[in-house]
């Protein structure tokens, strides 16, 4: 469950005068290269006042959908762009909000941004900059700052780097053994991403353990389409298995995560592909995926595996146990460890993949609560491991009100 609650229909009351009381809130935004997600934070108790996606954007298909409450809606836009789309988003906010910020989310800061920033032409430049780090992601970002200083002209925008919160690792992490100089003529190193998230559920947890979050360790699996697991040693992050890139580490919807770099030169040898579509098979046709033949959708995997078929069952047993071994790995990074965290759509809902994941992690003391796992963790903590064991704690992340702190946290400062 999100942590943020839901206030019933504020939609639906849009227009009405007698809302006329100004309410602040801040928009956060997430654009892709066809879609933008966008949610609507109200800054007095952290309310989620609308959340919604416009897609297809630039084809007659493109379409908003919009959720608030427990009122859903939808609406065509065909050939909408994003500054139309924003348009429109704007047209069905609450008649008494008043955004006081705009947050994006934009995934590579690169070295340049370890914190989040006010958005000026220098920032601008600098996220360009970063362009070639993430080809596929910042220039999205980019045209969504770009848009929303069109649709809220006198509105202060906000990046929040999904890269700035591993910013604290050290040397030893971050660093390749490659020519020294690839890092510092061409910025070849670990940047790691999902810092929002991994950020976000450390905090939580440090809440819900009832611990201050600068004395503990911990290990973040942050499971989605996208995967990453992170060391967390005093709220600050040590170590993380995304790379340069993020290719690099767990096995992961589509993409294959680590593998021996030889195999571009291999299997160009054997295929006579290019670099393009050895890059295409690892980013978008591997991971659970290319192991299956099935699904890149952990439910869907579970559900075939369940039925019986063999190459589900052995994408998420390789799933599972490389990210056991990750998860092992990284404890290196840390002085102790208080508990091991699982977020993201895979690691709040699978118990499955958590059981599996846990059969691998004996030698750090893990035991599973069956019932409790079964539950996706105890009511108030999350927590899924038996009492005198490793403390596991399922931690469902917040990136959108984590984005929202951070923003306001910036035009306050
Ligand atoms: P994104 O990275 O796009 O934000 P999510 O965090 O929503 O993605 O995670 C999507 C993944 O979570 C998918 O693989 C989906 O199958 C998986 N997932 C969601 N619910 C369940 C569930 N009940 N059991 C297993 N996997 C689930």
């Amino acid at each position: 469950m999100s942590a943020l609650s839901s206030v019933p229909s504020p939609v639906a009351g849009a227009q009405d005068p007698s809302l006329a009381e100004p309410r602040p809130a801040v928009l956060i935004i997430n654009c892709g290269s066809s879609s933008v997600k966008f949610a609507l934070i109200g800054t007095r108790r952290e309310t989620l006042i609308l959340s919604g996606l416009a897609e297809r954007l630039g084809s007659p298909e493109a379409q908003m959908s919009w959720k608030s409450g427990d009122e859903k809606k939808s609406k065509a836009l065909p050939d909408a762009d994003l500054v139309t789309a924003l348009h429109e988003m704007l047209g069905i906010l609450p008649g008494n909000i008043q955004v006081v910020a705009v947050g994006h989310r934009v995934v590579h800061g690169a070295e340049a941004f370890s914190h989040s920033v006010r958005i000026d032409a220098d920032v601008l430049a600098g996220i360009e900059r970063c362009n070639d780090l993430a080809p596929l992601h910042n220039p999205a970002n980019l045209a969504g700052i770009r848009a929303a200083k069109k649709v809220f002209p006198a509105t202060p925008q906000v990046a929040v780097f999904d890269t700035a919160f591993h910013s604290t690792l050290p040397k030893r992490a971050y660093l390749y053994a490659v020519p020294y100089d690839w890092y510092t003529t061409d910025g070849v190193r670990r940047y790691g991403f999902h810092g929002t998230s991994h950020r976000y559920v450390s905090s939580e947890a440090a809440r819900r353990i009832g611990k201050p979050l600068d004395q503990l360790g911990l290990i973040t699996a942050h499971l989605g389409n996208g995967c990453s697991a992170s060391a967390v040693e005093g709220g600050r992050s040590v170590d993380t298995t995304m790379g340069i890139t993020p290719l690099e580490g767990l096995v992961m919807g589509t993409r294959s995560g680590d593998v021996d770099p030889s195999l571009h030169e291999f299997m160009a040898a054997k295929r006579g592909w290019n670099l393009e579509r050895i890059m295409k098979a690892l980013n978008r046709e591997s991971g659970l995926l290319g192991l299956s033949g099935v699904s890149n959708d952990m439910r869907t995997l579970v559900e075939a595996a369940t039925a019986g078929n063999e190459r589900a069952q052995l994408a998420i047993d390789v799933f599972a146990y490389r990210l056991a071994r990750s998860i092992s790995a990284l404890t290196a990074g840390l002085s102790h460890l208080d508990a091991i965290i699982f977020t993201g759509g895979i690691g709040e809902h699978s118990k499955y993949v958590r059981a599996r994941t846990a059969e691998h992690l004996q030698v750090l003391g893990v035991e599973l609560d069956a019932a409790l796992n079964d539950r996706n963790g105890e009511p108030g903590t999350g927590r899924i491991s038996r009492a005198g064991t490793r403390l596991c704690l399922v931690v469902p992340t917040n990136e959108e009100l984590m984005i929202a702190r951070e923003t306001l946290s910036v035009i306050q400062s």
